[in-house]
């Protein structure tokens, strides 16, 4: 028998675990398409821009979690290989979208399904945090506009902490930030290199959040695939 554990703390992954990176990015690109006429450029639709900038994202995301670049390096290479990508070799138009993506994006309030409901159904009974790998004021700007900030006692950024997930360091960080001890604290999050992986490095339970159905070998304390069956967990 395991033991059972009583949690107190409940740690939150953000982008793609509570707010829809993916919806409000592709309405932030279809913005900036139109009115960039990209389509004249020589981007045939929003569907193969979205797609393109999806790829190049997730690969510097992926190379800033493993500390190989900074994050300037995706705020700068971003659209350029987007750009690229179409044959188009325009440095001010990339600037100009990476600046205008950045200040538009993170103003899309739009979130996983039943995010609202979940919260409102732990809010009482568990300490809720945030943990992300984001920017400090792109994150803050996420949680106001989409109105999420009102639930969180702490928001830890790798930013404000000088580390990042998957490093043991960050959750030392964060749980001490929170209060909190790791027996009773639990990492919730899409990600299972950043979330999952670094939190049981760490020695804390785990929820992994898997939309999609994902296959995988990894162990988890818990999985879900929509965010309503936290309510059979907690
Ligand atoms: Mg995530």
């Amino acid at each position: 028998m395991g033991e059972i554990k009583s949690y107190k703390h409940i740690f939150f992954d953000l982008d793609h675990t509570l707010w829809d990176y993916e919806k409000n990015s592709n309405e932030a690109l279809g913005e900036l398409f139109l009115k960039y006429q990209l389509n004249k450029l020589g981007i045939d639709s929003c569907d193969h821009f979205n797609l393109c900038f999806e790829q190049v994202n997730q690969s510097l995301w992926s190379d800033f979690n493993k500390s190989k670049i900074s994050r300037d390096t995706i705020r700068e290479q971003r659209f350029l290989r987007i750009l690229n990508q179409f044959e188009i070799d325009d440095r001010k138009l990339s600037d100009q979208l990476s600046d205008e993506y950045l200040m538009l994006c993170p103003t899309k309030p739009h979130l996983m399904p039943y995010t609202f409901e979940v919260l409102d159904y732990l809010k009482d009974n568990y300490q809720l945090h945030i943990l992300t790998n984001g920017f400090t004021d792109v994150q803050r700007l996420k949680l106001e506009k989409s109105r999420l900030n009102t639930y969180f006692s702490t928001v830890v950024t790798s930013d404000s902490a000088g580390y990042k997930k998957p490093m043991s360091s960050i959750f030392k960080f964060a749980i001490d930030k929170a209060e909190a001890r790791k027996n009773e604290s639990i990492m919730i999050g899409d990600n299972l290199q950043t979330d999952i992986m670094g939190a049981r490095n760490f020695g804390m339970d785990t929820v992994y959040y898997n939309p999609k159905k994902q296959e995988h070998k990894s162990s988890v304390t818990h999985e879900v695939d929509c965010l309503s069956q936290l309510k059979s967990i907690f």
